[in-house]
């Protein structure tokens, strides 16, 4: 992620990855009380972009919001100085990591007086990868009434963490999460849709972290004219759908072969996730521009 060369933005100022120090006695490091984002900028025809840098920062603003961490910085400033570190680093196809955390503190009061850091590394597309085999987590997501779910703090991904290694200790490459009803809830790191006799459908917000890529496939859909339905999925639902995928800032769209025993029907590639797939990539690799997506 970093070497001897690698600069990261810390509270307004550019510095050295190996010169920055972290506080020991803090809520962040000690509780998990910490917001970030995970952003993606591609090499396009216009230059590097950074995709749907508004909805990412405007979303991390809403997670500090939600956890009571204070948020004194300005959206297009955030945006501008990403665009600098990426050139500072000479970062074409880059993932970019904010992350919010608190001054030293050991109460359980939040609140706390934050510091922002921005960092970033070198990380190509990898769409259009192998299907995924998926398992049904027995980990379920957590309870909206016992956190802010729809925040993306550190603590929550203790929960991702668990799931993701579960599944590969069983062989598979990614869990799914059902949620504290049993029904269908997201990826550890990534949204999932399921399509069925040429519809897509996908979780409804509530039980979810609202995901950018998530939000953007309904977009596409629309220009598409794919039917998609938010509602909520039982177990029966995917383990009776044509295909699925994932999608998130990360993985992208991500095709899925199997979920524990059951396979699905279609081959990916005549599947509308591999439309979506297809035109995904375009729009972050040719369309994009800075304020206008589509
Ligand atoms: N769900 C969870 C739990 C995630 O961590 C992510 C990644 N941020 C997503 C869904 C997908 O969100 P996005 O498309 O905004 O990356």
């Amino acid at each position: 992620y970093f070497n001897s060369n690698t600069v990261l933005y810390l509270n307004g100022q550019f510095q050295k990855a190996t010169d920055t120090t972290a506080d020991i006695y803090g809520q962040s490091l000690h509780y998990g009380y910490a917001v970030f984002e995970g952003i993606r900028a591609y090499h396009t025809h216009n230059g590097t972009r950074v995709f749907k840098a508004r909805e990412h920062y405007e979303r991390l603003k809403r997670s500090a919001e939600l956890v009571h961490i204070p948020f004194p910085w300005d959206v297009n400033d955030l945006i501008k100085q990403t665009y600098k570190l990426l050139e500072i680093n000479n970062l074409k196809n880059a993932y970019i990591r904010p992350l919010i955390y608190c001054a030293p503190n050991m109460s359980l009061i939040g609140g706390t007086k934050p510091s922002i850091m921005i960092c970033a590394w070198e990380w190509g597309a990898y769409l259009g990868h192998e299907q995924l085999k998926v398992c049904i987590s027995s980990y379920e997501r957590p309870n909206p009434k016992s956190t802010q779910i729809e925040a993306k703090v550190s603590g929550n991904y203790v929960n991702s963490i668990l799931a993701t290694t579960e599944a590969k200790s069983k062989g598979f490459d990614e869990a799914l999460l059902l949620d504290m009803n049993q029904n269908v809830a997201e990826a550890p790191g990534a949204n999932v849709f399921i399509e069925k006799n040429g519809k897509l459908f996908t979780p409804p917000l509530g039980n979810i972290l609202p995901g950018i890529t998530r939000a953007t496939v309904i977009e596409l859909c629309h220009i598409l004219e794919i039917e998609v339905i938010e509602k909520h999925l039982t177990v029966a639902d995917l383990k009776h759908a044509d295909s699925a995928f994932f999608c998130g800032t990360a993985s992208e769209i991500a095709g899925i072969a199997c979920i524990d025993e059951y396979q699905f029907p279609s081959r990916w590639i005549d599947s509308i996730g591999a439309t979506i797939q297809r035109t995904y990539k375009c729009l972050v690799l040719e369309k994009q521009n800075y304020e206008v997506i589509i």
